[in-house]
C-alpha cells in the first residue's frame, strides 16, 4: 500500500503548530524529523514549540475561557461541534491512518478501524454528554429556609499530555471530555509521534472550535510538558505515559497543587483456567500481548496458566508467535509491526537477555530482525519465577512471560502481586468463576474471555502505580469539572 496524496502533500513541508487559531512556523523554532520505524527513514517532520510558545498558547487558552468564547456555548452548540469533529475524523480516516501507520509503525488496519474509529467514536460518545452535564438540589438540615444545589463547571485550562503508541486515540479521549466540560486545553503529544495530533487540530479548527479553545504545541517533555505541567494558569494535567513520568509529575505539580489524572503503565495479568475453550483463549491472549507490537498500555504481559492445559496452551501460544507476518504495517499481510526506536529496541532486548539471565526459557522469538526498521521478534519466555524482572516491570514490547504456578489459587496470589493494576483477564468457560476471578484481581478494567477491548462508555484507568482518575464513560467527563455548591437563604 501506499500512503495516499493527502498524506504525501501533509508530509511535504514541515508540519506548524497551532497557537490560539494560528499555525506557527518561525525561524526560531526547531524542526523535527519524524521517523518511519519501519524503514528508519525520516517521513516528514515538525516545528517543536519553544518554552515561549507554550505559555502563548496557556495565555490563549486562559483568555478563551475568560472570554467564555467555548464554555459560553449553548449545550446543544458544543455538542453540534463535537460531532462535526468526529465526522471530520471519519472524513479524513485514511489520511490520519496512514500517519499513524508511518509515524508510529502500526499495521494500516489497526490504525484505520481500530485507532481512527475510535477516536471518532470519542468525539461522538462526549457530544451526547455536552448536554447531561448538571448539578442536583439537596435538603439541608440546618435551621431556617434555605435552598441548596450543586452546579458542574468546567475547571479551567487543562493541559494534556499524551505518548506514542496511541497518539491520535488518546488526543481524542482528551480532547472530547475536555472540550464537553467546557475546558479550553493545551495539549503536547509526544516528541516521537506528533504529526496525527498535528492534523486532528486542522480538524478542529475546521469544525469551527473558536481560536485559543484548542492549542497544540509539541516538543519534548522536559521544556515543552514541564512548561504545560508547571504553570499555574493550567488547572489540570491529564496526563498518558510512563508510571517514572507520572512521578515526575506529580513532583512538579507539588507547588501549586495542580490537579493530575495519569494513565500510567501495566504489567496486565492474564489467568488461563483449565476449563478454558483455547481455541479462543489462544489467539485471544496472542492479540493480547502481540497487538501494536506489545506497546500497549494494558497488554496481557503475565500469563498464568492451569497445569491441567499448560501444555496445549503453550503450544498454541508458540505455534501463534511463529507464524506471526511481522513487518511494514503499510503492507495489508502483516500483523505485528515495528517497535517505535532503537532506543526502545535495545530496552526491550536488555528486558529479554535479563529474564533469561535470571532462569527464563526461551520458547519463541528473543531476538532482534535484522535489516532496516526497529523489529523484533514475538516473544515467549516460560519459567518465569515471580521475582524476574520481566514478570515484574512493563517491558512495553512483544514479550509474553508466564509464570511458574502450581495452581490456580496462587495465580491470583501472584497476579495481585504487582506494583500495577491496569488490567487483566480470564480465560474460563464457568462465569460465575470468571466473575469471582474479576472481582479478585486488582485492576482497574478486566476481560472475561478476551483482552484488551475498550469501549468510550466504559471508565479506563488503573489501580496501584498505574495511575490516579479515569477516561471514558461519565467518570472521564467529571475529571474536567468542578463542584460549585450554593446554600441561598430564602
Ligand atoms: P513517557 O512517560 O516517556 O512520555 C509520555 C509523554 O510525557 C510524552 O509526551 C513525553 O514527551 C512527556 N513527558 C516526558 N517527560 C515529561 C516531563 N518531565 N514533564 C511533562 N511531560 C513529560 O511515556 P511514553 O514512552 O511516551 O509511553 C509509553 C508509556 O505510556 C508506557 O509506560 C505505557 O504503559 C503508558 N501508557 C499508558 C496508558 C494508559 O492509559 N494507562 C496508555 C498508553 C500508554
Amino acid at each position: 500500500m501506499k500512503p495516499n496524496k493527502a498524506v504525501i502533500d501533509y508530509l511535504a513541508t514541515p508540519r506548524p503548530f497551532l497557537v490560539n487559531g494560528e499555525w506557527i512556523t518561525s525561524d526560531e523554532n526547531l524542526i523535527e524529523n519524524s521517523i518511519d520505524p519501519a524503514t528508519e527513514k525520516v517521513i516528514g517532520s515538525f516545528y517543536a514549540a519553544a518554552i515561549q510558545d507554550v505559555n502563548k498558547a496557556i495565555t490563549a487558552a486562559h483568555s478563551s475561557f475568560q472570554q467564555k468564547n467555548w464554555r459560553g456555548k449553548t449545550p446543544s452548540e458544543m455538542a453540534k461541534h463535537l460531532w462535526t469533529i468526529a465526522d471530520l475524523i471519519d472524513e479524513h480516516g485514511d489520511t490520519l491512518a496512514y500517519l499513524e501507520t508511518l509515524d508510529g509503525g502500526k499495521p494500516f488496519a489497526a490504525a484505520r478501524y481500530g485507532e481512527v474509529s475510535m477516536a471518532a467514536e470519542s468525539f461522538r460518545y462526549y457530544a451526547g454528554w455536552c448536554s447531561k452535564i448538571g448539578g442536583r438540589t439537596t435538603d439541608i438540615s440546618i435551621p431556617g429556609d434555605f435552598h441548596s444545589y450543586t452546579k458542574k463547571e468546567p475547571i479551567g485550562v487543562v493541559g494534556l499530555i499524551t505518548p506514542w503508541n496511541g497518539p491520535l486515540v488518546m488526543a481524542a479521549w482528551k480532547i472530547a471530555p475536555a472540550l464537553a466540560a467546557g475546558c479550553s486545553l493545551v495539549i503536547k503529544p509526544s516528541e516521537l509521534t506528533s504529526l496525527s495530533t498535528l492534523y486532528l487540530g486542522k480538524l478542529i479548527s475546521e469544525a469551527g472550535i473558536p481560536d485559543g479553545v484548542v492549542n497544540i504545541v509539541p516538543g519534548d517533555g522536559e521544556t515543552v510538558g514541564a512548561t504545560i505541567v508547571n504553570s499555574p494558569m493550567v488547572k489540570k494535567v491529564s496526563f498518558t505515559g510512563s508510571t517514572e513520568t507520572g512521578k515526575k509529575l506529580i513532583q512538579a505539580s507539588a507547588g501549586n497543587l495542580k490537579k493530575l489524572t495519569l494513565e500510567l503503565g501495566g504489567k496486565s495479568p492474564v489467568l488461563v483456567f483449565d476449563d478454558a475453550d483455547l481455541g479462543k483463549a489462544i489467539p485471544g491472549i496472542a492479540d493480547g500481548i502481540f497487538s501494536n507490537a506489545g506497546q500497549v498500555c494494558v497488554a496481557g504481559s503475565r500469563l498464568y496458566a492451569a497445569p491441567e492445559i499448560y501444555d496445549d496452551l503453550l503450544s498454541g501460544l508458540i505455534d501463534y508467535a511463529n507464524n506471526l507476518r511481522v513487518g511494514s504495517g503499510l503492507d495489508p499481510k502483516t500483523q505485528m509491526g515495528p517497535l517505535i526506536s532503537a532506543q526502545h529496541r535495545n530496552k526491550v532486548l536488555r528486558y529479554i537477555s535479563d529474564g533469561i539471565d535470571q532462569g527464563a526459557k526461551v520458547e519463541a522469538g528473543g531476538n532482534k530482525i535484522d535489516g532496516d526498521g526497529f523489529f523484533i521478534e514475538p516473544t515467549i519466555l516460560s519459567d518465569v519465577a515471580p521475582s524476574n524482572c520481566v514478570a515484574q516491570e512493563e517491558i512495553f514490547g512483544p514479550v509474553l512471560s508466564i509464570i511458574k504456578i502450581e495452581n490456580m489459587d496462587e495465580a491470583i496470589v501472584q497476579a495481585n502481586a504487582s506494583n500495577y493494576g491496569l488490567a487483566g483477564s480470564v480465560w474460563t468457560q464457568d462465569i460465575s468463576k470468571a466473575h469471582k476471578i474479576a472481582s479478585e484481581i486488582n485492576a482497574g478494567i478486566f476481560w472475561i474471555n478476551c483482552h484488551g477491548i475498550p469501549d468510550m462508555a466504559v471508565p479506563f484507568g488503573g489501580y496501584n502505580q498505574s495511575g490516579w482518575g479515569r477516561e471514558g464513560g461519565p467518570e472521564g467527563l467529571d475529571y474536567y469539572l468542578e463542584t460549585k455548591s450554593v446554600i441561598a437563604a430564602l
